[in-house]
């Protein structure tokens, strides 16, 4: 998705001496702690329903994002480089200029009632985090949210905020009308790693935390344990310790991704890496010199290596805990949650 899509929210406040995008947006700052140093740029999304290019490898077609750019940042996030269609840098504006799509709930509420729509599943936070700290200012999957209760409408959350335990109520509502599906993103729970490559985002072990409220509240919860970071949050302790505290949350299931580096994520990392740790650049330019993906052996040995951990450590065989059905609240898609076996 590009700015032509996108149209100005008060020309009035408009800025002649903006980037490109910023002319049409409304520009905000908050002298808070947790919003120091940041822009949110407030603009009207045409659309927010978006469909997936064809493509693309995921395995899901339909995505909702409120936000471009994330505050969590991430050293290797991967959606650095759609910063850069903003005319905006894929590093530090990315981290701390956030593009807020003000009227995302308005727009999904239509969208989903469009007489075109089929009520195919949504995928949220697939791009940027849709609970990173902006949305504790902006509420705006509250809205997303209500609408696709509304519309009866299945839809996932992949999220590494701890926030969206806040919404925990439209989700249960959600869930009794159609499939919901929620993943916490945690990587590795090496809190030294964490502060440095992860800043902006709740620890770990409160996003494990965070998965396990989810699953006692009957909404399936899994852990996409990535990125695994080669030689910093690899090794059989760490990928141990890292499986054994998501089982421990209770899990529905265990995704585990190896890092990429795509153009954008790439050039960040490596200026970090390059600072922070020197040594292992010759390492990664050895892992990451053909491409964007670790060797297909790497990738296989540590996946290999996690999926044996899950089943020691009994990922997922710990039925998550469900509530007594109200009445009114037995629906197949809770049921099958009883179940564990919906993936978010
Ligand atoms: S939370 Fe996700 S979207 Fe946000 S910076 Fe980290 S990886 Fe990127």
């Amino acid at each position: 998705m590009r700015w032509d899509n996108l149209r100005l929210a008060d020309p009035g406040r408009a800025d002649p001496a903006a980037p490109l995008f910023a002319r049409g947006a409304v520009t905000r700052t908050f002298d808070t702690p947790g919003f120091r140093g940041m822009t949110f740029y407030e603009i009207q999304a045409r659309s927010i329903v978006n469909r997936v290019p064809a493509a693309s490898r995921v395995p899901f077609e339909y995505t909702i994002n409120p936000y471009r750019g994330c505050g969590h940042r991430c050293v290797y996030c991967f959606a650095r480089k759609t910063h850069e269609y903003l005319d905006l840098d894929a590093g530090a504006d990315f981290d701390s200029k956030i593009v807020v799509k003000v009227n995302a709930a308005e727009l999904a509420r239509k969208e989903l009632a469009a007489p075109r729509w089929r009520g195919q599943h949504v995928a949220m936070g697939t791009n940027v985090d849709c609970y990173q700290r902006a949305e504790g200012r902006y509420r705006l999957m509250r809205g997303i949210l209500a609408a696709l209760r509304d519309a009866a409408n299945p839809f996932s959350v992949l999220t590494k905020g701890t926030l969206i335990l806040r919404d925990l109520d439209l989700l249960t509502e959600a869930a009794d009308r159609a499939e919901v599906g929620a993943n916490l993103s945690v990587g590795f729970v090496d809190a030294d790693v964490w502060r440095s490559v992860e800043p902006g985002t709740p620890a770990p072990h409160r996003r494990l935390e965070t998965c396990a409220t989810l699953n006692d509240n009957g909404i399936a919860c899994g852990v996409l344990m990535a990125p695994i970071l080669p030689y910093l949050t690899d090794s059989p302790a760490q990928l141990d310790r890292t499986v054994r505290e998501i089982a421990q949350a209770g899990a529905t299931h265990i995704t585990p991704i190896v890092l990429h580096l795509r153009p954008g994520a790439r050039e960040w990392w490596l200026a970090w890496l390059s600072r922070e740790h020197p040594r292992l650049v010759p390492r990664y330019l050895e892992l990451y010199g053909r491409g964007a993906y670790a060797p297909k052996a790497y990738q296989e040995r540590v996946t290999a290596q996690v999926r044996a951990l899950a089943e020691h450590h009994g990922v997922g065989r710990a039925p998550a805990a469900d509530p007594p059905l109200r009445p009114g609240r037995g629906s197949p898609a809770r049921a099958r949650r009883a179940s564990g076996r919906i993936r978010g």
